[in-house]
């Protein structure tokens, strides 16, 4: 078989739909074809033909420590020495429990799954079977997996109900999830006056990472906070991304506000496809077989992935880590801005922990209508033109960049000095 990217990505597009197993890998968004991975080590890619690139996406998200680190890689060489599933119960899911509850301030109860997508499920599940209400609360640009409850957009007009994003979510089912604009204070309240008895729960990214990066807006999670208080709602923070990233607690130590329900995944299964959700003892006794609320997994709690999310937590524990994480982020972010002025291209960017945002604006991004209003030709001409020398950024504009712990002082300088010839590309 052949190894270039062009031939393996003919032959991925006739055997799976758009060449790949996840949409945003085919490259779609920015034109293009993508590359193969052969392997990956600390911050860097190697394709299938050779070519080396910074890896600013960590496969999206749980990479934090860099690839292929040695104690992860050990721990899960260990693990597989005695077994690759029991279906029992198996220690490793106790000291991952464990961990969690140490390291989230909400959380005295947790239960492991298999993706992020999983985690969210379950949880809306949890609020709605806990509240005994049905309508859910979603924001415009935030991603919370492929469940059919949030494959759904705003319907038109204020307060209308939502319309699915996908065919194949019941209309019915698009009914019961209603759609904010994130950072809107008052459309939050004003949804909440209208029909707050009937919502169960109000699912947000503390930090929006699937609509590039947006922060939330000083107070504006106090205020969900409150919101959900008054109205007898769950407040459900979907921590896949931020959680362990943007602080060792999550966005909700970084923040101080304290939600109902959390959801994991990414960096807790150290890159194996882990997810979690927790909350409250009195939440979580409600699922089974504590509870009547039901949710299984036939490969949940497994063995090498605890191994290997255990291994993560482990080393993410160590004193400082997040502190030096943000700085080199700052750096990051910093220098990219410092090219962007340089090269005369209007740029800004955003930044929490270990977390960014690029956007080719010369404002402050901090809605989902100022990043969809952003210059995606630009940005696609610079993820080109990165690539091209040798960094990989997320292939497309409405994704967040991530940094590891192997992104050295070097690598940055290494990314701004690629990014020198690449805005000068956009700037024509
Ligand atoms: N929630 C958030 C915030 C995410 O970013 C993602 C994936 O990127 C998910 C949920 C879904 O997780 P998974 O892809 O593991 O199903």
């Amino acid at each position: 078989m052949s190894r270039t990217n062009h031939d393996l990505f003919a032959r991925a597009r006739s055997l799976m739909p758009g060449g790949v197993n996840s949409p945003v890998r085919a490259f779609k968004s920015v034109g293009g074809e993508p590359f193969f991975t052969a392997r990956a080590d600390g911050p860097f890619l190697w394709d299938v033909e050779g070519k080396r690139y910074i890896d600013y996406v960590g496969s999206w998200g749980p990479m934090i420590v860099g690839h292929n680190h040695p104690q992860v890689r050990e721990a899960v060489e260990r693990a597989i020495r005695d077994g690759l599933s029991f279906g029992t119960p198996c220690p490793a899911e106790v000291t991952m429990a464990q961990a969690i509850v140490d390291l989230v301030p909400s959380i005295e109860m947790v239960r492991m799954v298999n993706s992020g997508t999983e985690a969210t499920m379950s949880a809306i599940r949890l609020a709605r079977g806990a509240t005994g209400r049905a309508r859910i609360v979603k924001f415009e640009g935030c991603y919370h997996g492929h469940g059919d409850a949030f494959l759904v957009k705003a319907g038109s007009g204020a307060l209308t109900f939502g319309t699915p994003t996908s065919p194949g979510v019941p209309k019915a089912l698009a009914d019961l999830t209603l759609t904010l604009p994130y950072n809107d204070f008052d459309a939050a309240t004003a949804l909440f006056d209208a029909l707050g008895g009937d919502i169960a729960g109000l699912i947000v990214e503390p930090v929006a990472g699937n609509m590039n990066c947006i922060l939330p807006r000083e107070g504006y999670l106090q205020h969900l906070r409150a919101l959900c208080t008054q109205h007898g709602a769950l407040l459900i923070f979907d921590e896949v991304m931020t959680g362990f990233r943007v602080a060792l607690g999550g966005a909700q130590a970084h923040y101080g506000v304290t939600p109902d329900l959390t959801t994991f995944g990414k960096i807790i299964g150290g890159g194996m496809p882990v997810g979690a959700y927790g909350g409250s003892r009195a939440l979580m006794e409600q699922i089974a077989p504590t509870g009547p609320i039901y949710q299984a997994g036939t490969l949940s709690g497994n063995p090498v992935a605890m191994a290997a999310g255990l291994a993560m937590l482990e080393l993410i524990r160590a004193p400082g880590f997040h502190d030096e994480l943000a700085r080199r982020t700052r750096l990051l972010c910093d220098g990219l801005q410092a090219v962007a002025d340089g090269a005369g291209v209007p740029f800004s960017t955003t930044r929490v922990g270990a977390m960014f945002g690029l956007f080719f604006s010369a404002e402050r991004v901090e809605t989902f209508a100022q990043a969809m209003a952003c210059d995606v030709n630009a940005f696609n001409t610079f993820f080109h033109a990165m690539l091209e020398r040798g960094v990989y950024l997320a292939p497309s504009a409405f994704e967040a960049g991530f940094l590891s712990a192997a992104h050295s002082g070097d690598v940055i300088a290494a990314t701004l000095d690629a990014a020198r010839g690449a805005f000068a590309q956009v700037r024509g």
